[in-house]
């Protein structure tokens, strides 16, 4: 089949299937429409192109994933749920996980039948996730898991999530952390919501009591924690720098025109020239996206390019943001009741710092740029020799 004939099967199949708004639903019955929407693209061949046939992809090129997201973009598509899954814990699944993993896992994670949260950040180790206090023990045939993690996305409805825990407390931070598989269903598992500045509760805390998981849970190698941490957050920051603003999105470029049209401000030379400015980075993000998607699909890691990309979507973010502002001005901030296209504005305003956080922060991105791409020294780091049971940093309790 050509591009073009998978475009004109994919645009069809969107025509017929996309759902229509759903923010007015409850959250449960949202997720079944996305669930539902999900299983039926991944069905009809539109899920997992670029992914290995033998894992339930389609084993298709980038042309195809490209033709898809160009057709998709003109939808408001319920993709959010399985965002950490296909965009974070699959293609780690994908690098380093066994066969028996990858073939049991990654069809329906990519069907949306399974949903997967990441378990990474602890209220003492964000930025500085190498600190991490959630222990594995080895026990005969399981590891028992005892911690917390702190805003873990989409945990509320996550079936597994892959869990960064400490399995060796005698080496030096980074390398006595190993990835695991761990079913959210377990026993000795809580999940408490935490609500944002949006008023909505899109992440959660998340407790391990005496969490029993299989010795065949363990994502690489044991000990391999670090290696398998920066894999995912290298697919993190693709996924999260490269997810245009779109559809029924206030933020998103033409919504900003349709706003500056609604505002009489569309012929207002300072609001064209933000606007056209807001559309050059757009673009230029865009396509950097689409090179190191394609260049990660070849199998070439984009590395610390994935930082800018990161870095590049939040900044993109906050100058939508600005102009919104320059363009509705107190409108932004005072509204008729049950104007709900100015309550979804506030929405996605209050959301924004969030990405400047999410996935490491700006600043964690400009030292990671600095480092790896400039060249710049190293970050002084006094503990990074130093076996972790014998640091006093953080929350450091002896484990
Ligand atoms: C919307 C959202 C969703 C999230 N989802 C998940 C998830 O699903 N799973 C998960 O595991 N985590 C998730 N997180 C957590 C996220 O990864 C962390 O919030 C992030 O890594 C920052 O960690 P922290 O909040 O502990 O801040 P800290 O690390 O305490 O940072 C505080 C401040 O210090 C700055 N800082 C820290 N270290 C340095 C440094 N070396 N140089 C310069 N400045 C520095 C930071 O930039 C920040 O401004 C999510 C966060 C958000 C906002």
């Amino acid at each position: 089949m050509s591009v073009d004939e998978f475009r004109a099967g994919a645009r069809e199949f969107l025509a017929r299937n996309a759902p229509g708004p759903l923010a007015e639903l409850e959250p449960a019955e949202q997720l079944r429409a996305a669930k539902r929407f999900q299983a039926a693209a991944y069905d009809a061949g539109l899920i997992g192109i670029t992914w290995p046939t033998e894992y339930g992809g389609r084993g298709l090129s980038t042309a195809e994933q490209q033709a898809y997201n160009e057709e998709a973009v003109h939808y408001d598509l319920p993709s959010a749920p399985f965002m950490v899954g296909m965009g974070m814990c699959g293609p780690t699944l994908l690098d380093l996980g066994s066969h028996e993993q990858k073939t049991r896992y990654l069809p329906p994670l990519l069907r949306g039948d399974e949903i997967w949260c990441q378990l990474f950040s602890e209220p003492g180790a964000g930025s500085d996730v190498a600190s991490l206090q959630t222990r594995a023990v080895r026990d005969d045939d399981s590891w028992v898991i005892n911690g917390q993690k702190v805003w873990t996305s989409g945990a509320q409805f996550s079936d597994f999530g892959a869990l960064l825990a400490r399995t060796d407390p005698d080496v030096p931070k980074h390398r006595g952390i190993t990835m695991f598989i761990v079913d959210m269903r377990s026993p000795g598992v809580t999940v408490r919501p935490l609500r944002d500045m949006t008023g909505r509760a899109p992440f959660n805390e998340v407790y391990f009591d005496d969490v029993r998981i299989p010795a065949d849970a363990v994502i690489g190698e044991v000990g391999g924690g670090w290696l398998a941490a920066l894999t995912m957050l290298g697919h993190e920051r693709i996924s999260i720098g490269g997810s245009v603003r779109r559809g029924s999105d206030p933020l998103a470029y033409d919504n900003l025109v349709e706003l500056a049209r609604r505002q009489n401000r569309a012929d207002d030379p300072v609001v064209r020239d933000r606007l056209a400015e807001m559309y050059a980075h757009e673009r230029a993000l865009a396509l950097f996206n689409t090179k190191l998607r394609q260049e990660a699909a070849a199998g070439s890691s984009p590395g610390a390019r994935g930082s800018v990309a990161k870095l590049a979507g939040a900044e993109l973010l906050w100058r939508a943001v600005d102009t919104a502002g320059l363009i509705a001005g107190s409108a932004l901030t005072s509204w008729e009741d049950g104007d709900s296209a100015a309550e979804e504005m506030a929405i996605a305003i209050n959301g924004t710092p969030a990405m400047s956080i999410a996935g490491g922060s700006n600043q964690v991105q400009r030292n990671i740029i600095g480092e790896r791409i400039l060249g710049l020294p190293k970050e002084p780091q006094v503990d990074r020799d130093v076996p972790f049971r014998e640091l006093k940093v953080g929350t450091q309790r002896t484990p």
